[in-house]
């Protein structure tokens, strides 16, 4: 535009828009070009433009640089935080500044920009490109950068003497393409060869070219993205909603899933939100899991804040005290030192690092655990499979402080011992569990185990302690020596519109329907309390077939591999 007629070359262009407007002075009869473009230029969505255009000039002197690219989340998570606690005034006025539409949408535009979302879209690749592409090994790359360095950072073998892709770094424009990665070897950089030049050569290339830049490449090999590819397998211990998490940078990308999934962590560069794959889901895409060390910051946040659902639901809570009380009513006592519900959680459930494990010859077999909720009966279960295999199952024989019955015999049916000799053994820790009925001890040893284990059989043990002592004997057992493997039974409890129907059951027709609900709660609150350490649920419909499911699931845990923590194989 010529500097005439008063436009000062310096105006900014809002000014210069008004300028000119003044001075056009069309004849509305004659000149209908004018008279559009004065409409046009009078427009006040242009005005605002051009002075948005001034500003953003302005600032461009000063080069800003983005300090996150994420503001939006920030916001999200503060907002957040600031909710599950009790507010001072000032922080309720930021709470609700936080959530006016207004400062959403200038957060979204400010991340948009600092994370460069409005690339241009490439043109086609150049016909005469194709041939090359035949060869199957080389890949034509075309990327859009600014000023920026492309982000990667390249080596030379010492080899063969190729220049490779050393680090990518994350974020830059090399990363945000997708499509260079580490290993890939570099041939050409917007047609230029680079074979033969230094590395501050092809540097300096790389950095000054601008706009769309092509890089001819030769992907790296296979066996190296195998090499890459991370082995960390992680079990998770709780479950988890993307769509509920108001933290996760976008919650499309996050990677629903549940207790016991076992996760494919693919990317721990990020100490926020891992890249994780489901295993055995047919999708390949890895997704965003929070890490450990930032689920655990958030749970114990909420539990400073007292929002933290404790390790119970309040529901099972309540179910606890009151089988307490059933138990207690029905029993001459209960056992000694039993953990409360409400008693203090230390560690939180979020992942266990796991690997795939399975006996081999020679080794000891895998401790067989069975927990079972109200009216499984699997003592009962236990005592079938060892009959019909004793040489290959044996049972753990618990201590007693009672009196031995006639019919029965020394280290069979128990080990009869006097009550002082059992308090010395639970001062030595000797019990994984133990507990009282009328006015007798009863508990099972690590030494009873060992010596099932000892003999090469495969020694099962279910827990009699109360359920909420379950998690000492538990923790107690899932050690190196003894690997457990934990089948939880649960009797089908059928519901009381199907029972109305009289839907056939195993369970007794005189059952109440209060009996019904108790079994059904406590199998719920077995579940909630140590369903997280569970390998399989066995459904108890009749004990026939629930029998026939044991001893195959069994004899799955001795041929087949599976996952167990990795301390227990890693020494
Ligand atoms: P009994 O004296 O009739 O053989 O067994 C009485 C009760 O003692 C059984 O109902 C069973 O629940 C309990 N009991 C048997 N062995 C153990 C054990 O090892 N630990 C605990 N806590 N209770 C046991």
């Amino acid at each position: 535009m010529c500097n005439h007629g008063g436009f000062r070359s310096s105006a900014g262009l809002h000014e210069t828009l008004a300028l000119l407007t003044s001075q056009l002075h069309p004849d509305a009869n004659h000149d209908q070009d004018l008279l559009f473009l004065k409409d046009v230029f009078s427009e006040r969505s242009l005005a605002y433009l051009m002075k948005i255009h001034d500003k953003l000039k302005l600032y461009e002197k000063h080069s800003p640089a983005p300090v996150l690219h994420s503001a939006s989340c920030l916001a999200e998570d503060l907002a957040e935080e600031l909710h599950s606690g009790p507010m001072e005034s000032d922080e309720r006025e930021l709470l609700h500044l936080l959530n006016t539409p207004h400062l959403k949408a200038v957060l979204s535009a400010h991340d948009t920009v600092a994370q460069k979302n409005f690339d241009p879209v490439l043109p086609p690749l150049p016909e005469d490109l194709e041939e090359e592409l035949e060869e199957e090994s080389v890949k034509i790359v075309r990327l859009v950068k600014n000023k920026e360095p492309l982000g990667a950072t390249i080596r030379r073998d010492e080899v063969t003497g190729a220049v490779i892709v050393a680090r990518i770094m994350r974020g830059g424009a090399a990363d945000r393409s997708g499509l260079v990665h580490v290993g890939d070897e570099l041939r050409e950089v917007n047609g230029n060869l680079i074979i033969h030049k230094r590395p501050d050569e092809i540097s300096q290339i790389l950095s000054q070219s601008q706009g769309s830049i092509t890089l001819k490449i030769i992907p790296a090999t296979a066996e190296e993205d195998k090499l890459k590819e991370s082995r960390v397998y992680l079990r998770a211990l709780f479950d988890y909603t993307p769509f509920e998490d108001k933290a996760t940078p976008c919650q499309e990308a996050g990677l629903p899933f549940r207790r016991g999934d076992i996760l494919q962590v693919v990317s721990q560069d990020d100490a926020i939100w891992w890249q994780a794959k489901k295993v055995g889901d047919c999708n390949l895409r890895a997704a965003l899991v929070p890490s450990t060390q930032f689920q655990e910051r958030r749970l114990r946040y909420r539990r400073k804040m007292g929002t933290y659902p404790t390790a119970v639901s309040p529901k099972t809570a309540a179910c606890l005290r009151r089988s307490f009380r059933l138990r207690k009513d029905r029993q001459a006592g209960s056992p000694v030192d039993p953990r409360t519900p409400d008693s203090p959680q230390t560690d939180f459930l979020i992942y266990e690092e796991v690997t795939r494990y399975q006996t081999r010859r020679g080794e000891r077999s895998r401790l067989i655990v069975l927990i079972g909720s109200l009216g499984a009966r699997i003592n009962e279960l236990k005592q079938k499979v060892i009959a019909e295999n004793p040489r290959h199952y044996g049972l753990a024989v618990p201590h007693t402080t009672r009196q031995r019955k006639t019919h029965e015999r020394e280290g069979v049916e128990y080990h009869f011992i006097t009550k002082s000799s059992f308090e010395l053994d639970v001062q030595h820790n000797k019990f994984i569990e133990f507990g009282e009925y009328k006015d007798n001890l009863y508990g099972t040893s690590l030494e009873s185990i060992r010596s099932v284990l000892d003999r090469n059989k495969v020694c099962l043990v279910d827990l009699h302690a109360e359920v909420s002592a379950y998690a000492k004997a538990l923790k107690s057992l899932r050690t190196a020596e003894f690997k457990p493997y934990v089948v939880f039974v649960r009797p089908r409890v059928p519901s009381s519109h199907c029972r109305r129907l009289g839907s056939t059951s195993s369970l007794s027709t005189s059952v109440t329907e209060d009996d019904l609900e108790e079994m059904r709660q406590s199998a719920e609150q077995m579940d909630d309390l140590h369903g997280h350490w569970v390998d399989y649920v066995l459904v108890k419909e009749e004990p026939a077939g629930a029998l026939q499911e044991l001893q195959s699931v069994l004899e799955r845990v001795a041929s087949e591999p599976h996952w167990v923590p990795v301390s227990w194989v890693r020494t």
